[in-house]
């Protein structure tokens, strides 16, 4: 049985399946990763901003054929474990053995008071499986007791030495298999009770030791494993070139009073005058604040600090500013530039701009090359030009995963 990957949507939610139900995801995440680098295990490490073993647990969390997960982790990795999957709705942890075979049969005893009919067995360190593959291996297993993601070995292969070729090995008939790979439970549960004294390196060794019919399904080349600190880069550059842009502008005027001080983009500055408004009435950071409102679709200013409302009186505009930057990090999204306009005959801005871009930086936790402040006059033209207030404009381009 093969699936063509082009029938099966991007989300794996195209039409009901028929997979034997309740079925569960066993996310396999006990190794210790050395190859990779120096420091936490592979599956806890950072990979375009979330975990790894995250990203491969939330492809099957949020899966419509899925109905459970759980994850089998190294003893020693129960607070990292806490810290990764913190707000996922997972079963609760099973502790792995000392080899991978060990760690899978103790997930799958766990697994066993939640009467599973079917199970999909996943490496942690492939966090880049989609969900059309899941949803053609739990389809594969309407009909088989068992199914694999595979690829065709495309290069031609060559038993060697350390030094040389011994021989060519025909290419044909030679797949090279991924995970998720998927069961009937209780066929494999028994499998892997009569394999415990050998050493098989993955569970479908394991479905045909005990002549259980395994079919494939097509694998994909992204679904790679994060084995070297080379892999981590590519995966790395896959991700970001995932990530979509966006833009977004914000625009704010408040009109002059009397004071003798204005703030601007974060920055206390000497005036003959100051600006009325129900905050500190800082123009830039008002603007910024609402163009990265605008980048994220999250509303404007005025919705989420109503002027109505007194806890804002006199506020600092960074709180506003704050706030914006938290929900776009809530979403993941990650801001990648600013530019702030301020349009004014007075005061001259260009003494206190570099102090308003490491402000801005600052407050945003961004490199300062990826601020920018500019100022203008109006030629004496308009409200600005008769220096009755000060405008602001700003734009924020956000990237989202
Ligand atoms: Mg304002």
């Amino acid at each position: 049985m093969y699936v063509p990957r082009d029938k099966v949507s991007a989300n794996g939610q195209d039409a009901p399946m028929n997979h034997p139900r309740p079925c569960f995801a066993l996310i396999v995440a006990a190794g210790r990763g050395v190859r990779a680098g120096e420091g936490l295990p592979k599956q806890y490490r950072e990979l375009g901003g979330m975990s790894v073993l995250r990203r491969a647990v939330n492809a099957f969390v949020v899966h419509p054929a899925i109905d459970g997960a759980c994850v089998v982790i190294g003893a020693q990795d129960h607070g990292a474990y806490e810290a990764a999957t913190r707000g996922v709705a997972l079963l609760p942890p099973v502790a792995g053995g000392d080899t991978r075979q060990m760690s899978v049969r103790r997930g799958l005893d766990a697994l066993k008071d939640h009467g599973p009919a079917t199970v999909l067995i996943h490496d942690a360190a492939r966090p880049l499986v989609d969900a059309a593959i899941i949803t053609a291996v739990v389809r594969a297993l309407e009909t088989f007791a068992g199914a694999v993601p595979v690829l065709a070995a495309a290069d031609t292969l060559k038993r060697v030495t350390d030094l040389t070729v011994v021989t060519t090995v025909p290419r044909e008939g030679i797949a090279i298999s991924q995970t998720p790979q998927g069961f009937r439970y209780s066929e494999i549960l028994a499998a892997h009770h009569n394999a415990v004294d050998l050493a098989l390196t993955d569970d479908a060794a394991v479905a045909e030791h005990a002549g259980l019919l395994v079919a494939t399904v097509p694998g994909a080349r992204q679904n790679f494993k994060l084995t070297t600190a080379e892999d981590f880069a590519m995966a790395e550059a896959l991700l970001a070139a995932r990530r979509k842009s966006r833009t977004g502008q914000g625009i704010d005027v408040h009109r002059f009073g009397p004071g003798d001080h204005v703030w601007l983009c974060g920055v206390k500055v000497a005036h003959t005058h100051g600006l009325i408004g129900h905050s500190d009435a800082d123009v830039g950071l008002h603007a910024l604040t609402d163009a990265i409102l605008g980048a994220i679709s999250k509303g404007d200013i005025g919705q989420h600090f109503p002027p109505s409302d007194d806890r804002w009186r006199g506020a600092p505009s960074h709180v506003f500013l704050a706030h914006a930057r938290a929900l776009a990090s809530e979403m993941g999204a990650r801001i990648e530039h600013v530019d702030v306009t301020l349009i004014s005959e007075l005061p001259k801005i260009s003494p206190h701009r570099a102090a308003m871009i490491a402000r801005i930086a600052e407050l945003l936790e961004l490199d300062e090359d990826r601020v920018s402040v500019k100022a203008t006059t109006t030629e004496g033209l308009g409200f600005t030009g008769r220096s009755e207030g000060i405008a602001a404009q700003a734009i924020a381009t956000v990237s989202l995963p």
